[in-house]
């Protein structure tokens, strides 16, 4: 799938996905009104005519990440600032699909980094966790690629991602284990440290009220 390249979404590293790429839309929709003829539907009955078609464009949407390019976004908006404090974004809404069932899986991100020098737009942390989000994924690794990004891009003095998630394809089918939530986390840098790891728990774990 390409999109039109030079948008200005482009140029600032982002893509808001509500136009779609006609010949791959068909392409998928071709091979979706198979799938909905070989589990013993009729894909001509009237609930079901534009099926095809709408789950291409859904799948499309779903899979906009690709499209994105995590370390601009963030490249992009980096600003020279001394604060050297934990800066944590936390709650942030997460919606990904498990390669392994083409389900979704859900739930919640929270991130922090110690600044080095710089610091990023607030916004763009959590446009990274959907860059990396909107593909096929698994949980574990989308959780280590989010880190290495930031990492990577930003330089901090350390960076920690935890990501809390719920699987359809655990709820839905198997061992439909409905309410469990599967937690990952991954560090660097000054989050080995016990004392800063501990810190980062409490201000995740913290409410507002
Ligand atoms: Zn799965």
């Amino acid at each position: 799938m390409k999109l039109p390249e030079n948008t200005p979404e482009h140029l600032d590293g982002y893509v808001k996905i509500d136009r779609y790429n006609a010949e791959s839309i068909d392409r998928i929709a071709s091979h979706y009104k198979d799938v909905i003829e070989a589990i013993g539907e009729n894909p001509e009955r009237q609930g079901l005519q534009k099926t095809p078609e709408r789950v291409a464009k859904a799948l499309q949407f779903l899979t906009h990440g690709y499209d994105l390019n995590p370390e601009e976004i963030l490249s992009g908006a980096m600003f020279e600032e001394e604060y050297s404090q934990m800066v944590v974004v936390k709650d942030i809404e997460v919606y990904s699909m498990c390669e392994h069932h083409m389900l979704p899986f859900f739930g919640k991100a929270h991130i922090a980094y110690i600044p080095n020098g710089h610091i990023v737009g607030l916004s763009k942390i959590p446009r990274v966790v959907d860059a990396f989000a909107r593909r096929l994924q698994v949980q574990e690794r989308m959780t280590n690629e989010i880190r290495d990004c930031i990492q990577q891009t930003l330089n901090p003095l350390g960076v920690a991602v935890v990501i809390e998630c719920k699987h359809l394809c655990m709820a839905m089918r198997g061992i439909q284990k409905q309410n469990s939530v599967t937690t990952t986390s991954a560090f660097t840098g000054e989050f080995a440290k016990e004392k800063t790891r501990s810190e980062f728990l409490r201000l995740i774990t913290a409410s507002l009220d």
